[in-house]
């Protein structure tokens, strides 16, 4: 007899077992069987073959149609076509040198067969599968067990077939002493209150069903442990980090945060004010508050940052604010000192009583700058320091850090938000409120932020001017193009401004990437070509991330200043970029960003009182998936609806990078996509498991699946955004 913790060998022999250790990591007994079949062929019920991709490994079941053999032309030897059939479609089998072939696979014959889909003159075909036969009386001897009337086709690799792992599953089983209760990582209440098999039946249900709805009910039981350990392993680092000691900060009247709430110029919306008090408690707590925050671009995020980080500073300490590159952080000092005003300018003359100073600290300063921002930093005269990830990378101190601000989440990690953590003085560790403007569905937010808190700002405030964006088809409409930049000349003698947005820059550093499509345009191409066409009247600037840091503030200022009507820029301008005149923006070869990039874009404009229009420029043909993309972006300014367009279209197996690639790994089952409402349950019983036990003392067969979920990919799971 073997238990679920042997190792292979015990069960199958090291022959057997080497095999799928090599092609899938499986060590023991236990890893085999949660090696679960893709699907189940149904004994009479032939695979349909109409739908099989090129360059893909597959299993079918199908019928024998014909055989010929014949000699081969240059070399000895013979080559045997064979055609099988699902009934519709037929499908090409090549064998070389397969003596009595034919006679294994007469005409009606059904069989497996296993190979990877190739071509050959324009017709698709398997060379060289791999076959196993059904026979009437259902066993070919060798492999057996096709008296089942379900048949399951596992994930297998050209060494190891799908049928050698269903004997390998059927020797285990035959050996098989438990799993019982005590190995069963699912508590017995949860699978009471939702009626879940146990772990020996769910088990032999994905394996081994007779039934369809056996395997349904086995997967959904299975599905469940692989999301309650997600949910355990974030809600233990929710608990972890909550056990630590934070900088309580607590609200302080009559300080800063009261002095610039008094001198607001607008009215905070409802949402602004919710969240506000939510942090507010939060922030005045002796744990670490760790909270996501995620707001539509331009619903006031940065105001609601700012307001925490004043309280932070009425406590007597600090507050850092991250971005993703040096333009936005630039731009964010420069914001927060114009929201501040004289609260914003300790040291300098004329300075408020209560103010304090905001000192810009990127990678990019010179050397003499950058030891007084360190200083500022270290000695506590600066409250609020901006600045890159540099700010993480490097060792720089504070006097006392309270709270961390990091906007733009979807550029961070997990380990990234730990160094922050690690920041604090005397052991402490500071608040966190990471905010993104790119809606983050709920079950990724669920999981890849699945250790924060998600607060929302769901509405804009008021004043807020409707973006229009239309697909500009260069391929159908090539005159479009040109009245684009027409609409740009009229606003900008108007008044307003323009961002034309290219996907690469088009300096000599550039190296093409072997595409065979024509390269995206170019920043310097195109903004040359501009100035010497269709906008040759307007004043033109360049804006790219290889500009030198200074050059890069000089545009920004003088774009914001209006001296300049028009930017030409990359995606530097993506995000947290805050214009308010800027009302066109043009994105040239919009089909090479993906969904999300383009809504951050678009939010550039239509920030101020004048509606905004964005035109996504494009050569890819209507009713392909590009344009798909394109056309949703068009049809919808709701980012949250977009974020799961997204979502669909990439499919998750992106999102979650290489914890959905077939190797091993602790999500099988588990889809992003569509089960977020179990994701969620299991949240709750995660966090409720978690609080009554938080090393999981009493629930050993959990705890361990835990483990092993952590050891597999933890690291690309956990981290990938
Ligand atoms: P985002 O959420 O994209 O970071 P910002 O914080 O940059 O948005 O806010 C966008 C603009 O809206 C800024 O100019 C900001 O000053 C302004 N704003 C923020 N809150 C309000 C409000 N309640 N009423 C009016 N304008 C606001
Ligand atoms: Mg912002």
């Amino acid at each position: 007899m073997v238990g679920m913790s042997d190792d292979l060998t015990a069960a199958l022999g090291p022959a057997t077992a080497k095999p799928l250790t090599a092609a899938f990591g499986l060590q023991t007994v236990g890893d085999l069987l949660r090696h679960y079949p893709r699907r189940y062929a149904e004994r009479g019920q032939l695979t349909p073959i109409g739908g099989l991709t090129i360059g893909e490994h597959v299993t079918v079941l199908a019928e024998v149609r014909k055989t010929n053999s014949r000699a081969m032309q240059r070399r000895k030897g013979t080559i045997q076509h064979v055609v099988i059939s699902d009934g519709r479609s037929q499908l090409d089998l090549t064998f070389f040198n397969q003596r009595g072939l034919a006679n294994r696979l007469p005409p009606g014959r059904q069989a497996l067969f296993a190979g990877q889909v190739s071509t050959y003159r324009g017709t698709r075909q398997l060379l060289h599968p791999d076959f196993t036969l059904i026979d009437d009386d259902g066993d070919s001897g060798m492999v057996g067990d096709f008296t089942r009337p379900l048949i399951p086709v596992y994930p297998a690799t050209k060494d190891v077939s799908s049928w050698t792992l269903q004997k390998c599953v059927r020797m285990v089983f035959d050996q098989l002493d438990g799993p019982d209760e005590d190995d069963d990582p699912l508590p017995a209440h949860l699978r009471r209150e939702h009626t879940l098999p146990g772990l020996a039946v769910a088990l032999r249900g994905i394996h081994r069903p007779d039934t369809h709805a056996e395997h349904v009910r086995a997967r959904s039981r299975l599905k469940w442990d692989e999301a309650l350990a997600v949910q355990v392993t974030l809600a233990q680092r929710r608990h972890a980090i909550l056990q630590r000691p934070a900088p309580a900060c607590p609200a302080r009247p009559g300080g800063i945060a009261d002095a610039f709430d008094a001198r607001l110029p607008f009215v905070l919306t409802a949402g602004q004010r919710e969240v506000g008090k939510q942090l507010a408690a939060e922030l005045a707590a002796e744990h670490p508050m760790n909270r996501l925050l995620q707001g539509e671009v331009g619903s006031g995020k940065t105001v609601v940052a700012l307001r925490a980080m004043l309280q932070t500073i009425d406590s007597g300490r600090q507050a850092a604010l991250l971005a993703p590159t040096e333009v936005l952080a630039a731009q964010h000092a420069r914001s927060l000192r114009d929201l501040l005003g004289d609260l914003g300018r300790a040291g300098e003359l004329g300075a408020a009583d209560q103010a304090t100073a905001i000192t810009l600290l990127t990678g990019s300063l010179g050397a003499k700058a950058r030891k007084q921002a360190l200083l500022d930093a270290a000695s506590g005269a600066a409250g609020i320091v901006v600045g890159t990830h540099a700010l993480i990378q490097d060792r720089v101190g504070f006097a006392d850090l309270g709270l961390v601000v990091v906007d733009e989440q979807h550029r961070f990690g997990v380990e990234q938000r730990d160094a922050l953590r690690a920041r604090g003085a005397g052991g402490a560790t500071p608040h966190v409120l990471v905010m993104t403007a790119t809606p983050i569905p709920r079950t990724i937010a669920m999981t890849v932020f699945g250790d924060l808190e998600v607060s929302s700002l769901r509405e804009l405030p008021h004043g807020r001017s409707p973006i229009a964006t239309s697909v500009v088809p260069m391929g159908e409409k090539p005159a479009w193009l040109d009245r684009a930049w027409r609409r740009i000349t009229e606003e900008v003698a108007e008044g307003r401004q323009a961002f034309v947005v290219c996907p690469r820059i088009g300096d000599a550093e550039e190296e093409g990437d072997g595409e065979e499509r024509r390269p995206p345009m170019a920043v310097l191409d195109v903004a040359s070509q501009l100035a010497d066409g269709p906008l040759h009247d307007v004043r033109l600037g360049v804006l790219h991330g290889r500009l030198p840091a200074d050059e890069k503030d000089t545009v920004m200022r003088a774009f914001t200043a209006c001296e300049l009507d028009v930017l030409v820029a990359t995606t530097v301008i993506e995000v947290g970029v805050d214009v308010p005149n800027a009302t066109v923006m043009a994105i040239l070869d919009a089909d090479r960003f993906g969904i999300s990039q383009l809504h951050q874009l678009r939010g550039r404009v239509g920030r101020g009182a004048h509606p905004g229009l964005c035109l996504l420029v494009t050569e890819v043909p209507p009713g392909s998936p590009s344009r798909a993309r394109l056309d949703a972006v068009a049809a919808t300014t709701d980012g949250f609806a977009l974020a799961t367009v997204d979502l669909e279209l990439r499919r998750e197996g992106d999102v979650l990078g290489a914890a959905q690639s077939g190797r091993r790994s602790g999500l099988k089952l588990l889809s992003l996509l569509a089960d977020g409402d179990l994701i969620a349950r299991a949240r709750t019983e995660a966090q409720r498991l978690v609080d009554a036990d938080p090393q999981l003392d009493r629930s050993p067969a959990l705890a361990a699946l835990v483990a092993a979920l952590l050891d597999d990919d933890r690291a690309e799971f956990l981290a990938k955004a």
